[in-house]
């Protein structure tokens, strides 16, 4: 976590930050991650959903995304650095990055705490990594498995999914 703040802060230097987290996975990571960048920082949160089920057949071909909860705030002309929680199949932060651009910001980074590269189906890759995993499913530290565990304190494998 230090290592991405401090990264962000080189990269930004002397420029104002928008932190835009998606939630609700990204909450904690996000609140960490601001605390160890020494920036001009704001924050603020945006909403998604997916259609259907990941692993079933018409999640698979569609795989729809929506906006659940828009900013709060014009983002024209920004800095912003995304906070997602997991970088998985890619299509989430695919929209969301279509999305945001189309604001017109300054800038636009993404910050995972996770990335599955083995999962990916859209060609999307983040600007900040924080670890490289393999496909399980996680949970804790703001990750859910149905809005439960995500109170654990770190990042834990569910076995079994
Ligand atoms: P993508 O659109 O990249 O396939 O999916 C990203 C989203 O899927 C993440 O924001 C997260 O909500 C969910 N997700 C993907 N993998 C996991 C996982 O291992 N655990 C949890 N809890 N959610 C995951």
């Amino acid at each position: 976590m230090a290592e991405i703040g401090s990264q962000i802060s080189r990269d930004f230097y002397g420029e104002p930050v928008l932190f835009l987290g998606v939630l609700k996975g990204s909450a904690v990571f996000l609140a960490d991650l601001v605390r160890e960048v020494d920036l001009n920082a704001t924050f603020d949160f945006i909403g998604v959903a997916s259609y259907g089920k990941r692993d079933d057949a018409a999640w698979e071909s569609t795989g729809e995304v929506r906006l659940t909860k828009d900013v709060d705030q014009s983002l024209e002309g920004k800095n912003i650095v995304l906070v997602e929680d997991i970088l998985d199949t890619g299509l989430t932060l695919t929209y969301l990055r279509k999305v945001l651009l189309a604001h017109a910001p300054k800038s636009l980074k993404i910050a995972v705490l996770l990335d599955k590269p083995s999962r990916r189906k859209l060609p999307v890759a983040a600007d900040y990594v924080g670890f490289t995993i393999a496909d399980e499913f996680v949970v804790g530290y703001g990750l859910d498995y149905a809005e439960q565990y995500r109170n654990l304190r770190d990042v834990c494998v569910l076995e079994g999914h």
